[in-house]
């Protein structure tokens, strides 16, 4: 069968100055795996027999820039969009599970796929041969198995990211694992410990952001129990509570797969109730709750994703959702005010989908809160529109002003913000003289 795929002008152009050069070029790997799928490639990258040297002699009418020279990768800029071109290889042998401690180059395309971690990713495609599919990642895909190349647990064992790969791929794809692909996930989990932080979030990420999150979170807890421990005492905790229809790890997995594709939304539903087998108490009439699990699991969630070295800004913004995710909406535009003013606008809207995927996790009755979160999320932005004053620099004073009057050190800050909370409360404008006066009269009841 005879096949076209495309491949955009600016990646042709490198695929046929390499074969004009009298060299092999191949589309390889995600991009040849996303054509056969109908879904757009994220990028294209390019292999071929020539060695680096001379794929930059090759392509001496493009910029190349040696990004990976030793692992036989250039950059080319074609159409100033970067392709990466990598020289066919054979990966050393690897100690540690992780990079693999040297390569080697190789002249033969089938060696190249060979390395490569799962049949669905180990095709290449030119316009001038057509498919080459060696592993059979084609069938796979029909049947949307993911299979390593070769022996999985010995393909673990070389790079142990490939466990948590395996698990992205079936989330993104809605594939399943291959029966002995699956037991050697299982089986091989603990080796994750000797991959960096970086890798594994980067993984985890898109796990987090695929379509079927919810069955890879709840077949493969085992593997995220690996660097996220804190999760073991979730998984079948029954909660006994009327509200609830699944123990946490499951009410957990079903509340990232209700959540907006939003990374901090869905890091936050994922460790959410982290703390709540902690803050486990029965009352008298055999109902579970959970008192302060929030507080507890904010500063939970924080330790874990400092440890897996998230950014700061992620850190502040998940940590700030998990400590207000229990926070009982209510529709009213003072109470609303009041939240916004003290969590800012943005992470306001993101708690509104926190409590959305929540509800949504519950028992059914509980979706009723749905429309009302997003009632309540709909004032919000109306407010943010009519520019009514939510936090300090809206105010009509500012600390200079307050200093005026005779105010200094952390008092200035205190009045400020018993002003902000007055006009939220309606109980004064947001007008200079009123202000002014209240700020008079706060100092006057030596309130401050
Ligand atoms: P996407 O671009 O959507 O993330 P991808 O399949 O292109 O998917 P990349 O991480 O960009 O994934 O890797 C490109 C290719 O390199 C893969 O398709 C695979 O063939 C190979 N590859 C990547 N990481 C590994 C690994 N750890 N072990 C073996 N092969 C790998
Ligand atoms: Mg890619």
């Amino acid at each position: 069968m005879v096949l076209d795929i495309f491949i955009p002008e600016n990646v042709k152009a490198v695929i046929h100055s390499l074969e004009n050069a009298g060299f092999e070029a191949y589309i390889v790997g995600g991009c040849v795996r996303d054509s056969f799928m109908g879904r757009i490639p994220n990028d294209y990258d390019v292999c071929t027999n020539a060695k680096p040297d001379e794929v930059k002699a090759a392509l001496s009418g493009f910029k190349t820039i040696d990004t990976g020279i030793k692992h036989g990768t250039v950059t080319v800029m074609s159409d100033n969009e970067p392709v990466e071109v990598t020289t066919y290889r054979i990966d050393g042998k690897y100690t540690n599970h992780r990079k693999p401690d040297s390569v080697e180059f190789t002249d033969q395309l089938t060696d190249d796929l060979s390395r490569r971690d799962f049949t669905i990713n180990a095709m290449a495609y030119s316009d001038k041969t057509g498919v080459v599919d060696v592993f059979n990642g084609q069938k796979h895909l029909f049947n949307r198995k993911i299979r390593c190349v070769g022996e999985p647990e010995k393909r673990f064992e070389e790079d142990a990211l490939r466990i948590l790969r395996a698990l992205r791929f079936a989330s993104e794809l809605e594939f399943v694992l291959d029966k002995d692909t699956d037991s050697a996930v299982h089986r091989c989990r603990k080796l994750l410990r000797d991959v960096s932080e970086e890798r594994i979030t980067a993984e985890l990420n898109r796990l987090l952001l695929g379509e079927n999150v919810y069955d890879v979170l709840m077949k493969y807890h085992d593997v995220i129990e690996v660097f996220i421990p804190e999760i073991t005492p979730c998984v079948g905790f029954n909660q006994q509570s009327r509200y609830h229809l699944y123990d946490v790890w499951e009410h957990t997995a079903m509340s990232v797969s209700q959540a907006k594709k939003d990374l901090t939304i869905r890091l936050a539903m994922l460790l959410h109730d982290i703390s709540k087998p902690d803050c486990f108490k029965l009352d008298d009439n055999g109902q579970g709750h959970f008192y302060e699990h929030e507080q507890l699991g904010a500063e939970v969630a924080e330790k874990i994703l400092r440890r897996l070295k998230y950014p700061n800004s992620v850190i502040e913004d998940v940590v700030t959702l998990i400590r207000y995710h229990y926070v009982t909406p209510v529709d009213d535009e003072r109470v609303i005010k009041r939240l916004m003013s003290k969590i800012g606008s943005p992470a306001f809207h993101r708690l509104m989908e926190v409590q959305k995927a929540d509800s949504r996790a519950k028992q059914p009755f509980c979706m009723e809160r749905v429309p009302l979160i997003d009632k309540i999320n709909f004032k919000a932005y109306e407010i943010e529109k009519r520019g009514d004053c939510i936090s300090l620099k809206d105010l009509a004073v500012n600390g200079n002003d307050i200093m005026e009057l005779g105010y200094s050190g952390k008092a200035v800050g205190v009045v400020l913000e018993e002003l902000l909370q007055a006009v939220i409360s309606e109980e004064i404008p947001n007008d200079r003289d009123a202000l002014i006066s209240m700020a008079k009269k706060l100092g006057e009841k030596a309130e401050i």
